[in-house]
């Protein structure tokens, strides 16, 4: 999403309605209606990659308020399921980063809080938990997770969807890739529809599900052909845009996003070698206005050229006509899914190729997953000798004292690299 001065404005004006859900929602509805409405003017006029990803994003968290039917999800849950049901999935972790940008994360954060559940959960499960509770989304028709990378999701989602009357889908997805797991992971997929066709009283609807399994196709093609380019010459983008583009990848990569990727090629072949420093980002990054996007801006001499989470489905291969066992292998082959060495081998990978000069890990406060593998990824750069700096602090929560940090930290660490 796009941190700017505006959203801020607009949130204190969401904010003197927090005791009205429905008036809130609706100013919400509007706000992000309004907003996906001038991001479509741009990217059609701007026809470029980053445009365009950056209206694919609005346009999901738009579409929780606006009373589309949405499917709840967390990153990881293959959208092309929910597709087949005509559903649109929202992540909870984009509308909890929507929070923040507006500063309206407190009121969320409360309410997870007024039912126990501890400050030191990570704050996009608390705020993605806190935002249903209350009331601010319009038509949630269906949650569903999986247990990949994250313990926490399952039992957050559980109480998301028994907040609505509702079984919860969980995708219990085993740990390496063989034909044995993509057998069980592609039955549960089997149950979960059917589960979905009896409580959404209707069926699965398999043209709409190949549709999109094309689109996709298309969009990981374009992007593994463009690969190499891309290394050579990334595009300049904002660091909040990264993250943008890693949520379309994973919640939906729709026809926006392969509007982006069609605009790519043209964008390389305009994009120069610069002597800017490169960077590769590690886990997210904080949603509301930072230092971080200053630091890291399309204009800056320091460049986020890639982050770790926008490229760990590259080598996913879609075959159509294997049904559920394609998007089985999708979840399998996820590289972060594995033991921590792999993820350290994927990250190395890609600084390697995108020749960066330095590697930021974002430790996200709460995140067991990401920052405890930190000593083993820092190691894997140490023997490249690239720089590395772990970086603490909170994706959503804008009043946490680590991001009174960050510019002294990262500054310290840009000296180094000079
Ligand atoms: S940041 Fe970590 S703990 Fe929080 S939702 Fe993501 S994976 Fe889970």
């Amino acid at each position: 999403m796009n941190m700017s001065k505006k959203s801020i404005a607009y949130g204190k004006l969401v904010r003197l309605f927090q005791k009205r859900p429905i008036l809130a929602r609706r100013l919400l509805s509007l706000g992000t209606t309004l907003e996906r409405a001038r991001r479509k003017i741009v990217a059609g006029t701007k026809n470029d990659f980053s445009s365009w990803v950056d209206l694919a994003a609005l346009s999901i968290v738009a579409s929780a308020f606006s009373g589309e039917e949405v499917a709840l999800v967390n990153l990881f849950f293959p959208s092309e399921i929910m597709a087949g049901f005509g559903l649109k999935c929202v992540s909870a972790e984009g509308l909890a980063g929507m929070l923040a940008a507006m500063h309206l994360e407190d009121l969320a954060l409360a309410r997870a809080e007024s039912i126990g559940v501890s400050k030191n959960t990570c704050s996009f499960h608390r705020a993605g938990l806190g935002l249903n509770l209350l009331s601010m989304l319009k038509n949630v028709r269906a949650v569903a997770v999986t247990n990949m990378l994250c313990d926490g999701n399952v039992p957050i989602f559980k109480t998301i969807a028994s907040f609505y009357g509702m079984k919860l889908v969980v995708l219990d997805v085993p740990r390496s890739f063989d034909e044995a797991n993509v057998d069980y992971l592609s039955r549960q997929l089997e149950s979960a529809v059917q589960q979905l066709e009896s409580q959404l009283n209707r069926r699965f609807d398999w043209k709409k599900f190949e549709e999109q399994m094309k689109i996709e196709s298309e969009i990981f093609e374009t992007l593994r052909e463009l690969y190499p380019k891309l290394c050579e010459r990334p595009i300049r983008m904002h660091l909040y845009q990264h993250v943008n583009l890693l949520y379309t990848i994973h919640v939906r990569p729709d026809l926006h996003l392969l509007k982006a990727v069609r605009a790519l090629e043209k964008d390389l072949d305009k994009t120069t070698n610069q002597s800017t420093k490169r960077f590769l980002w590690m886990h997210l990054s904080p949603y509301y206005d930072n230092v971080l996007n200053e630091i890291f801006s399309k204009d800056s001499p320091h460049t986020v050229v890639a982050c770790e989470l926008c490229w760990d489905w590259l080598d996913w291969r879609i075959d159509v006509r294997r049904g559920f066992k394609s998007i089985a292998e999708k979840l399998l082959l996820n590289p972060l899914l594995n033991d921590a060495r792999r993820r350290a081998e994927f990250a190395a990978k890609l600084a390697k190729d995108f020749r960066v000069n330095g590697v930021i890990h974002f430790n996200q406060f709460g995140c067991k997953q990401s920052s405890g593998s930190i000593e083993l990824v820092k190691g894997i750069f140490d023997e490249l000798k690239i720089p590395f700096l772990s970086l603490d602090g909170d994706c959503v929560d804008h009043t946490s004292s680590a991001s009174e940090q960050f510019k002294t930290r990262v500054q310290a660490f840009l000296e180094m690299i000079e």
